[in-house]
């Protein structure tokens, strides 16, 4: 496993992330005790970051994640969110924070939290996450239970107001530099980068549109896109590759990424994402994989409050 500094934190983060959201039956039911296996595969296999949420499954992915890093702790990096709880319930107010990591501390099984970040912050009013949810995140880590704080969101252009005009450790941005979608590199790379601020890459596989068993019903790329992906899945079937393989491959090769986060709940997803560590992409293939992408390249969907998006 390669390890990459997350921006100016002083972490060395495995380049491939373990995304618990799976761990939280968001991309349906899962076994537990082999999302438990997964997280000590994951462990064993060098991966040292794990991201989750209080989001994700109603806290089960953070409850599940907690159990299986019983007497791991110290072995992982570990990243959860705050303010968004459901679909439609958001909470970014100082009190919940505070709140909120009281509770994800407990879930986790832990008396810290490596990293704690703004989650889905399109969905927040930008004077409070700068007035009020960052600064209660850093009075947290002035009383030790919050090393590092960050945001996370789907526009680019939100991370970018909000990680200009707040100090943040890190920028997850998730769907956004992938096969089918890139353009986290127009503004927000340049930014991180210039800032010296941890950026990670969250949705390699588009949330399971580059898999062969594709998107969950809730995902909201717009169709087009996902016969897309589902064309490139069946691209690499052909050529007798792993489209995961290749898809993480992309994400692996970003120059300034320091992780890139996969939702995975099984050993064999371990097993085979930990290969695309090692994978080396056809030339040809990347070719026809472009002529698929270009007709709905850096197609998105709306994400957040209508005020806080171009
Ligand atoms: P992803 O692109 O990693 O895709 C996950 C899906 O791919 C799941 O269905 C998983 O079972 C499947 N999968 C994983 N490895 C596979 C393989 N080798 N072969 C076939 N299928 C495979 O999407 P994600 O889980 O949404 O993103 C990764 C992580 O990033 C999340 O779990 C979460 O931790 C984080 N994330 C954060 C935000 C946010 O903060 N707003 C948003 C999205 C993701």
């Amino acid at each position: 496993m390669e390890y990459r500094p997350l921006g100016s934190t002083g972490l060395e983060v495995s380049v491939l992330g373990f995304g618990a959201a799976p761990l939280g039956d968001v991309f349906g039911r899962i076994h537990p005790k082999e999302g438990v296996r997964a997280v000590h595969c994951a462990i064993d296999h060098g991966i040292n970051f794990f991201d989750v949420s209080p989001y994700y499954g109603h806290t089960l992915a953070e409850a599940r994640l907690g159990k299986a890093l019983d007497g791991k702790r110290d072995r992982v990096i570990l990243a959860t969110k705050c303010g968004r709880y459901d679909h439609d319930d958001f909470d970014f107010s100082a009190r919940r924070v505070t709140a909120s990591v009281e509770e994800s501390l407990r879930r986790l099984g832990t008396d810290y939290l490596d990293l704690v970040q703004a989650h889905d912050i399109e969905f927040a009013d930008f004077g409070q996450v700068i007035h009020e949810t960052l600064p209660e995140v850093h009075r947290l880590q002035a009383a030790g239970k919050v090393r590092f704080v960050g945001v996370t969101a789907f526009p680019c252009s939100v991370l970018c107001e909000v990680a200009s005009a707040a100090p943040v450790d890190t920028i997850l941005s998730y769907c956004r530099y992938n096969l089918l979608i890139r353009d986290m590199d127009e503004r927000l790379t340049p930014l991180a980068k210039s800032r010296k601020i941890g950026l990670i890459n969250a949705s390699p596989l588009l949330m399971g549109v580059l898999t062969e068993a594709g998107p969950p019903p809730w995902h909201p790329a717009p169709v087009s896109l996902k016969l897309a992906g589902a064309k490139i899945v069946e691209l690499c079937r052909r050529n007798g590759v792993a489209a995961a393989h290749v898809a993480l491959r992309f994400c692996l090769d970003h120059d300034y990424v320091a992780t890139t986060l996969a939702g995975m709940s099984t050993t064999r997803q371990v097993v085979e994402n930990v290969k695309s560590c090692t994978f080396a992409g056809e030339p040809e293939m990347m070719k026809q994989i472009q002529k698929i992408v270009e007709p709905v390249a850096n197609l998105t969907w709306p994400s957040g409050r209508k005020a806080n998006t171009p």
